[in-house]
């Protein structure tokens, strides 16, 4: 199983090579080339993360692994190659996509993410579950964040492999991706064990915002501080900083983060008119509801005296409606 596990990453190592090869060779990459760069990707990230092109073959990468010895049998387990049914020949599963090799805490190749250059499903192709990659335990970039994270005690949480890439061209060095928005058990455990702020940024959209909420729960109580990044509504980090560029990204997006509670509060507002008299009762009562359900009584605190200077409410009144709240929530 050893020897499986170790001609698997020598496998994906090769591989690895192959497809950054590829695209980079002007002669078979020149259609992922010219996609990376019409995304505005440079050429240091392309080497930083070595990005890479599957040619549109069906053999490209079999017939390598077979003249180099590697066993089929494994890099099928590893999801690079499938056999056919009627012939039970191999060939290859990435085709024409983009490339994103997934690499372990330790930078080894582990898996790949396949981009088409289209807009065909699925978009993203990725290996499967195998014995040398475990999805949820693995932060995308994390072992090219390592140091800025380490340095700056802080780390960005971010959705998809551009974004990650993008937020490194944009020199947000210390930003790592959970593939997708389902935070795991072993991401949460291993993002609150390397830093002391946790800044999350997923994209801005329903799917987006709902996971930020999870995320957040699930990163809480460590004693760390958990952050939800300021993004407008529609974008992705990716989208936002080819909009209106790095700089801004790093000031008005992570660098105007606000904490869990903050965020609802704002993700409320915008479902409301609050010049409405009406309106205004209803998101009072949204983020009492809200409340009812923090247990610190500090915070707690915190919000109803924001909320009662905002509103002109007594203190005292916010409490009694707050504790009306929280009794018929049981
Ligand atoms: P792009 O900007 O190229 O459209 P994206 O990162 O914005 O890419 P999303 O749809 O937001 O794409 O997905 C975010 C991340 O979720 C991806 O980078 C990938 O890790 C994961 N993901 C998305 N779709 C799939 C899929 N069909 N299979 C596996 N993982 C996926
Ligand atoms: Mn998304
Ligand atoms: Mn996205
Ligand atoms: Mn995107």
């Amino acid at each position: 199983n050893d020897q499986k596990r170790k001609q698997i990453t020598e496998g994906l190592e090769l591989l690895t090579k192959f497809y950054h090869y590829l695209l980079t060779t002007a002669k078979y990459g020149s259609s992922g080339m010219r996609y990376l760069e019409e995304r505005g990707f440079n050429s240091e990230m392309i080497e930083r993360f070595r990005i890479g092109y599957a040619v549109d073959s069906w053999e490209a990468v079999t017939h390598l692994l077979q003249k180099r010895g590697v066993s089929l049998e494994f890099m099928e387990h590893a999801g690079l190659i499938k056999k056919r049914g009627f012939d039970n020949k191999y060939f290859d599963r990435f085709r024409n996509r983009i490339i994103f090799p997934i690499f372990n805490m330790s930078g080894k190749t582990v898996a790949f993410g396949g981009r088409t250059l289209g807009e065909d499903k699925p978009k993203y192709l990725n290996s499967p579950e195998s014995d040398v990659f475990h999805k949820g335990s693995i932060l995308y970039g994390f072992h090219l964040a390592r140091q800025a994270i380490r340095k700056s005690s802080q780390v960005v949480l971010l959705e998809g492999y551009v974004d990650v890439v993008r937020a490194h061209q944009a020199g947000v060095t210390c930003s790592v991706a959970s593939m997708g928005t389902s935070l795991t058990e072993a991401q949460a455990a291993a993002l609150t064990r390397m830093a002391d702020t946790i800044i999350i940024c997923y994209d801005s959209d329903t799917a987006g915002i709902e996971a930020s909420f999870r995320a957040a729960e699930l990163l809480q109580g460590n004693g760390k501080v958990i952050k939800i990044a300021n993004m407008p509504e529609g974008l992705d980090p990716d989208d936002y900083i080819r909009k209106f560029g790095g700089e801004r990204f790093k000031s008005d997006v992570i660098g105007a983060s606000q904490t869990l509670m903050t965020f609802k509060m704002n993700y409320l507002r915008r479902k409301r008119n609050l010049s409405d008299e009406g309106d205004r009762l209803l998101y009072i009562e949204d983020v009492l509801r809200e409340l009812a359900s923090q247990h610190r009584a500090v915070e707690r605190d915190h919000y109803l005296r924001l909320l009662s200077e905002e509103f002109s409410i007594s203190l005292d009144s916010l409490k009694k409606q707050l504790h009306q709240v929280s009794v018929t929530a049981e």
